[in-house]
């Protein structure tokens, strides 16, 4: 049977498992940097790629081929290759599909650390990005110039949880000869498969909802089997490779993706409710929510409105701090994806270092709190944050 045909939840647990000759059950952990060979010519074959196999573990190891084919699977992607973090798959993309002189057109909203890569270090380069605010597909046509390459996405945004028209945003960039980026990493394969909306490569940090529960760092590019092989070259020669362990890790922690982010994400649903409901907060931003501006488009791209949320809470940053400082249970901390809820005030933190002026363009007041929602009961999660709020 092929693998295609089999539905996500059995792909997450069996795809890619390449049993050795001891017919272990559970994924074989390959914690080894090198393999040997059986003669100097298998030695010869392998090193020229004449004869597949492994050779070292910066090139491949069958911990991480067992990954990336279970993840490549989840995502309905020709191929993947793992990377040391979520930036180390940025990363690699860049620089393995692009040269001095070429162009990128990023959401204003993405990820701290992608946009310090592309507006701080690319440059040195001789790599430009224009960034792009809001989701309006006509902005990313606005901003393409003849020598733009990439088009990189987030969706939904952090925190706001802006939703991106994957597909509409893809024809803009095919259009004008341009790749479509899709950073994956709030929905994960199980909500949201950004390459049957058109996306060219998917980027994940696996270090979120992948892993799941917060033991490791690791990354992914999946898509096409050219493409992939691209940055699959310069990871190989370059070395920011996933480890075995995590990738041991990772795999298990994908053979429950589908079942934490279903209730992580009816968890969410249940406390946006309840949290909208509440007369100390002004707003609650979450696509599953009929109030949200873009939840039609929400439900039609994503199986459901996802794990995280953002509120604005009154009195500014004394009343979201307030909530925060009063906290016993919820983690503060700026990391999300995990099975314990997560709380962060995004203005003093993931957004910190950016001017006032631009985070008031961009939405985050003082007022607003992040919330990615894990595995507790809601009351318990909502008795928590009632400390604060009142
Ligand atoms: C965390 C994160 C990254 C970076 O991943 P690391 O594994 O921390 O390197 C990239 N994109 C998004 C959306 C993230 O949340």
């Amino acid at each position: 049977m092929s693998e295609s045909s089999l539905h996500i939840d059995t792909l997450a647990v069996r795809a890619g498992q390449q049993r050795s000759q001891f017919g272990e059950h559970a994924e074989a952990l390959y914690l080894t940097s090198s393999f040997v060979f059986e003669s100097a010519a298998q030695a010869a074959a392998r090193f020229s790629g004449a004869e597949e196999g492994n050779v070292y573990s910066r090139f491949t190891n069958p911990t991480v081929t067992m990954f990336q084919e279970r993840l490549a699977a989840l995502e309905g992607a020709e191929k993947c290759v793992a990377t040391a973090s979520g930036m180390a798959a940025i990363l690699a993309t860049v620089m393995a599909l692009l040269k001095a002189g070429d162009h990128i057109v990023a959401a204003r909203s993405i990820f701290g650390a992608s946009q310090q890569l592309f507006g701080t270090i690319m440059p040195r380069f001789g790599v430009e990005t224009s960034f792009v605010p809001g989701s309006a597909p006509a902005a990313f046509k606005e901003a393409l110039q003849p020598n733009t390459k990439l088009v990189f996405i987030e969706t939904p945004s952090n925190p706001l949880t802006e939703v991106f028209d994957i597909a509409a945003i893809a024809t803009v960039a095919h259009d004008a000869g341009a790749l479509l980026i899709v950073d994956n990493c709030f929905c994960s394969p199980v909500l949201q498969r950004p390459l049957e909306y058109g996306a060219d490569l998917i980027i994940h940090s696996a270090t979120k909802y992948l892993d799941g529960q917060g033991r490791v760092l690791g990354g992914a590019v999946c898509g096409g089997q050219i493409l992939v092989e691209e940055v699959f070259k310069f990871l190989r020669t370059t070395g920011p490779t996933l480890s075995a362990f995590n990738a041991w890790v990772l795999l298990k922690g994908l053979e429950t993706l589908k079942i934490r982010m279903l209730a992580q994400s009816a968890n969410a649903l249940d406390l946006a409710r309840r949290l909208e409901a509440h007369p100390t907060i002004e707003r609650v931003f979450y696509p599953g929510l009929p109030s949200h501006p873009q939840h039609a488009l929400a439900m039609r791209q994503q199986s459901t409105g996802g794990a995280i949320l953002a509120f604005e809470v009154k009195g500014g940053r004394e009343g979201s701090w307030r909530v925060i400082d009063a906290c016993k249970m919820l983690s503060i901390t700026a990391n999300l994806g995990d099975v314990k809820t997560t709380l962060t005030h995004p203005a003093s933190t993931t957004h910190g270092r950016i001017s006032p002026e631009a985070r008031a363009e961009a939405g985050i007041t003082e007022g607003l709190l992040r919330i990615a929602v894990g595995l507790e009961a809601v009351d318990d999660i909502e008795a928590d944050l009632r400390l604060g709020l009142g």
